[in-house]
């Protein structure tokens, strides 16, 4: 009897381990140093020791390096200044959209409407308040300057070329599905050949977070993860330095688990036979 047991536990442990969703958690930013990309003109970043032994630094960067989020106040006045934004308002669903292989042919790209319109037809409609990033492959040029604007002349603005968001897009996914954040894995929410940056007017506009130069999407789900943007809480800040991160469960492999499932149930069937036929 004593290995009937041994079995239908053994059986028992590995059908619901199959069957279980395994949590996952995903880094989404750069860490922050001297090598952090920021828009020409801005300050460097500056890391000091201060001490050593019970250690202590000092650093000092612009809101706008790294992966980082722009508060609807850096293009809107009056809107939510940083430390504004609510909290609930700095998460949501995950929405990657997948433009690798656009973007590979054309460094000028937009995420357009029917961009949006596929992912919808691949996972569904999109919950509201999500956060929705452009995954186009930048991430590989990171923190090369001239890679990530594609330009020679990195310090020269005019001659900036990377992808983004086209503001129609943007524009249906404030009004269509109440956006919380709109993200990039490029320098700007706006593409570089832009010089009216109108996407990141409309996000100000509409209390939306606009979040720049993220990080790692390859290794994150393009629907079913949730989206985490934990800013410095900057007094009257315009942005901040954020470590992004996402969460998902990673699907367990139901064909297997159904399997297994099964050949449980048979075997319970046969120890209950096995059980009453020594009974009787
Ligand atoms: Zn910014």
């Amino acid at each position: 009897m004593a290995y009937h047991v041994y079995f239908c536990v053994l059986f028992f442990a590995t059908a619901v381990h199959l069957v279980q969703t395994v949590p996952r958690i995903v880094n989404l930013s750069y860490k922050q140093n001297r090598d952090s990309m920021t828009w020409p003109g801005n300050p460097s970043y500056n890391f000091t020791q201060l001490y050593r032994g019970l250690e202590n630094n000092h650093f000092a960067m612009p809101e706008h390096m790294g992966t980082h989020i722009d508060a609807p106040a850096h293009t809107v006045q009056g809107m939510w200044k940083t430390d504004q934004i609510p909290i609930e308002n700095l998460y949501g669903a995950g929405v990657i959209i997948n433009v690798k292989s656009k973007a590979a042919t054309d460094p000028d790209y937009r995420v357009t409407v029917d961009d949006l319109l596929m992912w919808e037809k691949k996972y569904g409609e999109m919950p509201r308040r999500a956060v929705a990033i452009m995954n186009s492959g930048w991430s590989s040029k990171y923190p090369n300057i001239t890679l990530v604007f594609g330009s020679p002349k990195p310090s020269n603005e005019s001659s900036f070329h990377f992808p983004s968001w086209h503001e129609d897009a943007v524009t249906w996914l404030i009004n269509k599905r109440q956006i919380n954040a709109v993200g990039v894995d490029t320098p700007s929410t706006d593409y570089g050949m832009s010089s009216t940056f109108p996407c990141h007017t409309i996000l100000g506009k509409n209390r939306v977070v606009g979040m720049e130069n993220v990080a790692n999407l390859d290794n994150v789900p393009e629907s079913g993860s949730t989206i985490y943007i934990p800013v410095l809480n900057i007094a009257d800040g315009s942005g901040g330095p954020a470590r992004v991160f996402a969460t998902y469960d990673d699907e367990p492999s139901k064909t297997n688990a159904a399997a297994m499932v099964t050949c449980f149930a048979i075997y319970l069937y046969l120890l209950a036979a096995v059980l009453m036929c020594n009974v009787l």
